[in-house]
C-alpha cells in the first residue's frame, strides 16, 4: 500500500515490508551475517486456520485466522491475538516481527509470535465472540502452550476473551494451564498491575528520555495522541510526573486547553458522551488530530494507530521528545527526519513494551504458582524498562565512538537483533 502525500515521494507502508526494511537497516549498520539476516527477515512457522463457528441465528460460519512463530532462538514465542475486519497474514507477520524485537530488547527468554481472527465483533455478540474465541483456540491449540507460544489481548480482544480462551485450551488437555495465555482477569491468575502496564511503562521510559535532555517534567506540555487503553492511562499516570496534558485526541476529534486538561472531568465525560466531537465543555477548544501532532509541547504521545507521523509532516513536529506508545506510529522515513532534527523520537517497542514485560510477570507466575503485589510488578516492570533504555543508549554512545550517529530506533533494532542472532549463532543454525 503506498500512501498519496501529494508532492512528497510515497512511502512504502505495508507493515510487514517496513518491519523488514527496518531490519535491513540495522543489519546494514551492525554488519549483520548475512545468513542470520536472511532468517531474520522471515517468520519460522505460520499457521492459518478456518474454523467453524456457531451463529446466534443457529447457522455455521468459517472464520479465517492466523498465528506466527517469528523467531524462537531465545524462547518461547509470545505475542497477542487480534480480532479485526482487515486483518490479514502480512500484518500478523509484521507484528511477529516487532515482538520478537521488543521481547529481545526488554531480554525476556520469549521470542516473537502474533495471532489474529478476520472478524468484526462490532456486528456479534458476546455468545458468537466466545464461540469465536474457543474455535479459535481449538484450531490452533496444538500450536501454542506455555512452553511454546503464550499468547494475549490485542486489538479488539481483553481479558474476557483470555478468560474463554484459556478454559478451552485447560479443556482440550484435561487440567488447567494458566501459562499459555496472559492478560488473564486476576480471578484465574491475570497479574496484578496489568491494565496501566503499557503506560506505566511508557512513563518510565520518559522519566529517563527527560533526565537525558536535561527535561523537567513538573509542568511539561504532553499532547497525546489516542484516548483508548494506552492514551487514557498515560494522560493519568503523566499527573504523577507533574506534568500537563494539554491535548487529546481519539478517532473524532481532539480537545485542547493550554492550561492542561483537566483528567477526571475528560475521562467522566468521555465515557458519557463516546466520542471527543460532541464534548461542549467550555474549558477546551476542538483540535483536529493533524494539529495535535503539530502542537507546540515538550512531549507528543501518539497512543492511536499506525503511520501518524511520515514524511509528509516530520518536519512540522514541535515537540522534544516523542514517546511512540502506540505501534508503528512514526514512518521510517519520519523517524530520520525526526532524528535529523533532533528530536528524541522514542521507539515503539521500547516504549510501549511494559504490555509485554507484565505479561511475561504473568507466565512467570502462573508457571511458579506464587502471586507478587502491584507495587512489586511496578518495581520489577521499572528495572526491566530502564534496563532496556540504558542498553539502547550505550549502543548509540558505542556507535558514536565509532564515527556513527544512529538514531534510538537504530539502536534498538541493534541490542534486540544482536541477542536473537548470538542465541541462533550459539544454537549452531548459522
Ligand atoms: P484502543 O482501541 O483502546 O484505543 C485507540 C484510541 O485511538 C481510541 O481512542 C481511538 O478513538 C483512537 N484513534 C483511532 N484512530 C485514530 C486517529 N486516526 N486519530 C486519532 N485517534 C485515533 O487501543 P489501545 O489499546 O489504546 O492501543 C493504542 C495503540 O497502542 C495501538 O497502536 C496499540 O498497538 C498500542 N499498544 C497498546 C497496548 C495496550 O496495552 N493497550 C500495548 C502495546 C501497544
Amino acid at each position: 500500500m503506498m500512501l498519496n502525500i501529494g508532492n512528497f515521494m510515497a512511502e512504502e507502508l505495508d507493515p510487514f515490508k517496513i518491519s523488514q526494511q527496518q531490519l535491513d537497516d540495522a543489519a546494514e549498520v551492525m554488519g549483520l551475517d548475512k545468513t542470520a539476516h536472511a532468517i531474520l527477515r522471515e517468520p519460522m512457522e505460520t499457521l492459518v486456520v478456518n474454523f467453524p463457528v456457531k451463529m446466534r441465528d443457529g447457522s455455521v460460519k468459517i472464520f479465517k485466522g492466523f498465528r506466527v512463530h517469528y523467531n524462537d532462538a531465545r524462547g518461547p514465542s509470545k505475542g497477542g491475538i487480534r480480532f479485526h475486519p482487515q486483518e490479514n497474514l502480512d500484518t500478523v507477520k509484521a507484528l511477529a516481527a516487532w515482538m520478537t524485537w521488543k521481547v529481545s530488547l526488554a531480554n525476556l527468554p520469549y521470542g516473537g509470535g502474533k495471532g489474529g481472527v478476520i472478524c468484526d465483533t462490532k456486528k456479534m455478540n458476546q455468545t458468537e465472540i466466545e464461540n469465536l474465541s474457543r474455535g479459535y483456540i481449538r484450531a490452533i491449540g496444538r500450536f501454542i502452550g506455555p512452553k511454546v507460544d503464550i499468547a494475549a489481548p490485542d486489538v479488539y480482544t481483553n481479558s474476557q476473551i483470555m478468560a474463554w480462551m484459556t478454559d478451552e485450551y485447560s479443556k482440550m488437555l484435561g487440567y488447567n494451564e494458566f501459562g499459555a495465555i496472559t492478560g488473564k482477569p486476576t480471578e484465574i491468575w491475570g497479574s496484578e498491575g496489568r491494565f496501566n502496564s503499557t503506560a506505566m511503562g511508557g512513563l518510565y521510559v520518559l522519566r529517563e528520555a527527560a533526565k537525558l535532555r536535561k527535561m523537567n517534567l513538573k509542568n511539561a506540555k504532553i499532547a497525546i495522541q489516542g484516548f483508548g487503553n494506552a492514551g487514557k492511562f498515560a494522560f493519568d499516570l503523566s499527573r504523577n510526573l507533574g506534568a500537563k496534558v494539554v491535548a487529546i485526541s481519539d478517532s473524532s476529534a481532539g480537545v485542547y486547553s493550554p492550561k492542561g486538561l483537566d483528567y477526571d472531568k475528560l475521562a467522566a465525560e468521555k465515557a458519557k458522551i463516546g466520542e471527543l466531537k460532541n464534548y461542549t465543555g467550555k474549558d477546551a477548544e476542538k483540535v483536529s488530530n493533524e494539529e495535535l501532532l503539530e502542537m507546540d509541547v515538550d512531549v507528543l504521545i501518539p497512543a492511536a494507530i499506525e503511520n501518524q507521523i511520515t514524511n509528509a509532516n516530520a518536519d512540522k513536529i514541535k515537540a522534544k521528545i516523542v514517546l511512540e506508545l502506540a505501534n508503528g506510529p512514526v514512518t521510517p522515513a519520519a523517524d530520520k527526519i525526526l532524528f535529523e532534527r533532533g528530536i528524541l523520537d522514542m521507539p515503539d517497542f521500547l516504549v510501549n513494551s511494559g504490555g509485554v514485560i507484565v505479561s511475561y510477570f504473568e507466565w512467570v507466575q502462573n508457571t511458579q504458582n506464587y502471586y507478587w503485589t502491584e507495587d512489586e510488578v511496578y518495581k520489577r516492570l521499572d528495572t526491566i524498562i530502564t534496563k532496556s533504555f540504558n542498553d539502547v543508549l550505550a549502543t548509540q554512545k558505542k556507535y558514536k565512538d565509532n564515527g556513527k550517529k544512529i538514531s534510538p530506533r537504530t539502536a534498538a533494532y541493534i541490542v534486540a537483533v544482536e541477542r536473537v542472532a548470538a542465541a541462533m549463532k550459539v544454537r549452531g543454525w548459522y
